[in-house]
């Protein structure tokens, strides 16, 4: 039988599985202080009895990741790393340093079942789900690589963070509960390519993060082109569901849209976004999609870019166009894990 990850308990259940072992409550928050931390065993537990961090050894399993591969971007300073996670698993994260403070976008799964056209990380399917605790995980040890403290995280690495929603959300809770590292809701993001039940569940948790949802175009057909997931959730049901989304938590939404030339860039689909969204609190960023080697899909040229996002403003939709961070790094969602298992490197 496989031990309990016991990063993904919460206090309360790490006091009730101390209680079973016939251990004391209080010891629940000292431990649960200690997991928080990137401790790579339970004996650097030094305020606890050798005695329990022996018991403790014994019947749960503390997850550690390794710096299977770092680079370093010497244009912005963005940090990506590749994690040798449980069972030889390999997920990416990246640290981007920004005036605000340094983001963290963490991967939710090992790869992802979605099959996005455009994205490197979608290519070779799904394998596993990644656990809270290994989402966790991401965030403290690049901290500790790092030495930089994180106030922000974006659910925006491999995976689709809704395929795997009971880990995602216990994830969300550990890393805001008072008695872990406290990143405020706030100040976290969940991007997703549109699963429109998972998004009205979502809201019924009342959260507050900000919730992005990866359009990327405006239309059945060329959105379909390019998202699967638009065959099982057709625009019209992703808007009522982001609809239902804002009206429960008055939370108002970010839309992803990465330009593809000829394919979402033309002056008729800018028109097409602004109706879509016209009312609706809401943010678009564009972005200038990252080519990736295994796709014929092309990004927009700039002059497309700017005049999309003319026609978005003049009818009233507010847009950024995100500059790219890491340019001189595989920073593209997927793509370093993409090029290690190319190299056969591991999997
Ligand atoms: N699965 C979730 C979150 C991870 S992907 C989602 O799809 O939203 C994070 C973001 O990167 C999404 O907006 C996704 O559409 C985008 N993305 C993936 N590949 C890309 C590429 N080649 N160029 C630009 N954006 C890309
Ligand atoms: Fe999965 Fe997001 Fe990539 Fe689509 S863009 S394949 S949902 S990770």
């Amino acid at each position: 039988m496989s031990k309990t990850e016991i990063k993904c308990l919460s206090v309360d259940e790490l006091k009730q599985a101390l209680v079973e072992m016939g251990e004391k409550p209080f010891r629940a928050k000292p431990i649960f202080k200690w997991l928080h931390t990137p401790v790579s065993s339970f004996d650097e537990m030094t305020d606890q009895s050798k005695a329990l961090r022996e018991r403790l050894a014994e019947r749960f399993e503390l997850t550690v990741p390794h710096v299977e591969r770092k680079q370093q971007s010497k244009i912005d300073g963005t940090i990506k790393y590749l994690w040798r996670m449980r069972e030889g698993d390999c997920v990416e994260s990246v640290l981007m340093r920004y005036e605000h403070g340094n983001t963290i976008c963490v991967s939710t799964q090992v790869g992802c079942r979605m099959g996005c056209k455009f994205c490197a990380s979608g290519l070779l399917g799904l394998k596993r789900n990644l656990s809270a605790g290994e989402i966790l995980d991401q965030v403290l040890f690049a901290e500790k690589d790092s030495g930089l403290k994180i106030s922000n995280i974006v659910l925006m690495g491999t995976g689709e963070p809704l395929d795997n929603y009971e880990n995602v959300l216990k994830f969300l809770h550990l890393v805001s509960c008072p008695e872990g590292i406290q990143i405020g809701q706030r100040h976290i993001s969940l991007s997703t390519s549109g699963l429109a039940d998972k998004i009205e569940a979502l809201a019924g948790e009342k959260l507050q993060i900000t919730l992005s949802i990866s359009l990327h175009a405006p239309d059945n057909e060329s959105r379909g082109q390019i998202m699967p997931v638009n065959r099982s959730y057709p625009i019209e049901r992703l808007m009522q569901a982001c609809r239902h989304y804002f009206d429960v938590t008055g939370r108002r939404i970010s839309y992803e849209y990465a330009m593809s030339r000829g394919i979402s860039d033309r002056p008729w689909q800018a028109e097409k976004l602004a109706a879509l969204l016209r009312g609706r609190p809401c943010h678009v960023n564009l972005i200038p999609l990252n080519p990736v080697k295994e796709s014929p899909i092309q990004p927009s040229t700039r002059e497309a870019v700017r005049r999309f996002q003319q026609i978005l403003e003049k009818n009233g939709v507010t847009a950024t166009v995100r500059r790219r961070l890491g340019p001189d790094i595989d920073a593209a969602c997927g793509q370093l894990r993409r090029r290690t298992l190319e190299e056969g490197d591991r999997q």
